[in-house]
């Protein structure tokens, strides 16, 4: 996904924590860990990296609170240059999406959820995280948690055209977790049962679908200003998405009850199934508890 370089993006919708602390898991042992499941999972086609959440997720504590509105955000071409740039127009784009959606899925009155980007370590309502979680949504926070330095693997993997793609796939994921709180679908993930059909993989399988809905969409989508940010995405593009949504399984919701859980994502064939069902059909298509088997 490419944004229009001419377009005028709200950048107020992403603030960057500061001053991240050195974290025992930070950028080392735990880093490792990350890939290596994140390879395994390409091999496996299952999603394994929730297994890192056991011992790794909250751990330590001084993450830093204090955060920052990003500087130098204001066009399209500025989210095609930078990450950061990049995660203030998804965001400005999923806002603008989302304001218009909501209703769709009965919800009666939509708000954005906070979203902060750190380095290394942050303090959050669901405890302290480091960059060992990965993307994470937290619910008491209304909030989405993104380590930047998350997305190095994605572009070694997806190199320069399928590395932003997948990023924003990321985050529209995770939005969708924001979606499902505000619809109470996402309680429904933390009754501590696992498996392919368990409500956690539901969950997990209609965020994919929300953001495959979102991608469709996000070329007719205005943003704050009233604007389209994103260019109609391109069938190559599309593939990238797909792989991403087999891959980029290394998200959790961290829920205050919910830490200890294992559910995985689901199978690389149910994320991209589920993908493909909302690009195709939007929102309202997405009931993974309507069917039998997800
Ligand atoms: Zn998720």
């Amino acid at each position: 996904m490419t944004f229009d370089d001419n377009a005028r993006i709200d950048s107020s919708k992403v603030r960057r924590r500061s001053g991240g602390r050195t974290a025992a898991y930070g950028a080392g042992g735990g880093g490792l860990l990350l890939i290596g499941l994140f390879i395994l999972s390409q091999v496996t086609g299952v999603d394994l990296t929730g297994l890192v959440q056991g011992g790794q997720g909250t751990t330590g504590g001084g993450g830093s609170t204090q955060s920052e509105q990003l500087t130098g955000c204001e066009t399209g071409a500025d989210a095609n240059a930078s990450v950061d740039c990049r995660m203030a127009g998804a965001a400005d784009s999923l806002s603008g999406y989302w304001n218009v959606e909501a209703a769709s899925l009965g919800i009666s009155s939509y708000r954005d959820p906070e979203f902060f980007l750190f380095d290394q370590a942050t303090s959050t309502g669901c405890g302290d995280a480091t960059s060992a979680v990965g993307p994470f949504y937290c619910p008491p926070d209304t909030a989405i948690y993104i380590d930047t330095a998350f997305y190095d693997d994605l572009r070694s993997k997806y190199g320069a055209s399928g590395g932003p793609l997948a990023e924003m796939y990321v985050v529209a994921h995770e939005w969708g977790h924001h979606i499902q709180n505000l619809t109470g679908v996402l309680s429904r993930s933390q009754d501590g049962q696992t498996g392919p059909t368990s409500n956690g993989v539901r969950v997990e399988l209609q965020a994919d679908c929300y953001a495959g809905a979102w991608v469709q969409g996000a070329s007719r989508t205005d943003g704050t200003y009233g604007e389209p940010l994103l260019e109609p995405v391109t069938d190559a593009q599309i593939a990238d998405a797909l792989s991403a949504a087999s891959a980029v399984g290394d998200d959790r919701i961290q829920g205050t009850t919910a830490n200890s859980e294992s559910w995985t994502h689901g199978s690389s064939e149910q994320r991209q199934k589920w993908f493909t069902t909302g690009y195709q059909g939007g929102p309202t298509a997405c009931d993974t508890f309507a069917v039998a088997t997800p």
